[in-house]
């Protein structure tokens, strides 16, 4: 805003996610914008979402409402937000988006045979794990207990499915920061929109069933999407 209206900067920004800035002097901020109308438009949408939240004081939730403490990840709620803001985003752009759950496999002999600390210990390690190894683009939330979410914008199936896939390999070679010598495996589900569904509860739906496949199936695996036929 301050290079669009010549004025000293307004405003200092702290990231919630791992994000990049791009530095450009005014002149080419200014090239930019005339030569990319889709960068115009984020810039407008930008801008209005602003307007709109700053007419609603009230209504915006703050940092601390959409954040897990444990980890320091965004928290379930802040997960239905972003997957509805991108399911309407598909649905009036025509965007694609992928959802990733996983789930951390017999979670509850580590919470018993080691003591609920270590269990601690092990999901701040996971929240570690998920943001180190997701791009600056995919978020990771944790959504339950020892239940973790990527947002993976942009993302087709085949990329999804890798994503996933590495993260739960990187998990089941690494060792988390315990004590006793311990080994970590997680099972997880995915799903893109639109191509498995564009509606937000059924494509979480689908991950969850995918998700829980991947559990019969013998875990430490991601399992596909199953959409029905009509
Ligand atoms: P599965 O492979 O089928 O997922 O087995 P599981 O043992 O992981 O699944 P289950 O849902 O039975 O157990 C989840 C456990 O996670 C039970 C609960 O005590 C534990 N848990 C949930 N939240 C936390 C937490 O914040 N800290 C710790 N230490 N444990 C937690
Ligand atoms: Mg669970
Ligand atoms: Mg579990």
């Amino acid at each position: 805003m301050a290079l669009l209206n010549d004025e000293p900067r307004s405003a200092t920004v702290r990231t919630l996610e791992p994000t990049r800035a791009l530095m450009l002097s005014k002149d080419d901020f200014r090239e930019v914008v005339r030569s990319s109308s889709g960068l115009a438009l984020r810039l407008l949408e930008v801008l209005s979402k602003r307007i709109r939240s700053a007419d609603a004081p009230m209504g915006g939730l703050s940092e601390q409402a959409l954040k897990d403490p444990l980890t320091g990840l965004l928290n379930r709620r802040a997960f239905h937000e972003r997957v509805a803001e991108e399911a309407n985003r598909a649905r009036r752009y025509g965007d694609r988006f992928s959802l990733i759950l996983m789930d951390v496999d017999q979670f509850k002999s580590v919470n018993d045979t080691l003591g609920h600390d270590v269990g601690d210990e092990v999901l701040r390690w996971m929240g570690r794990v998920l943001t180190e190894h997701t791009r600056a683009a995919d978020s990771p939330f944790r959504v339950g207990g020892e239940e973790f979410a990527i947002l993976a914008p942009a993302a087709g199936p085949e990329v999804a499915r890798a994503v996933a896939n590495r993260i739960r390999t990187t998990i089941a070679e690494s060792t988390p920061p315990v004590e006793s010598a311990l080994r970590i495996t997680v099972s997880g589900g995915y799903v893109t929109c639109p191509d498995h569904g564009r509606d937000a509860d059924s494509l979480y739906h689908l991950a969850d069933q995918a998700l829980f496949r991947a559990k019969i199936e013998g875990r430490d695996r991601i399992a596909d999407p199953q959409v029905q036929e009509e």
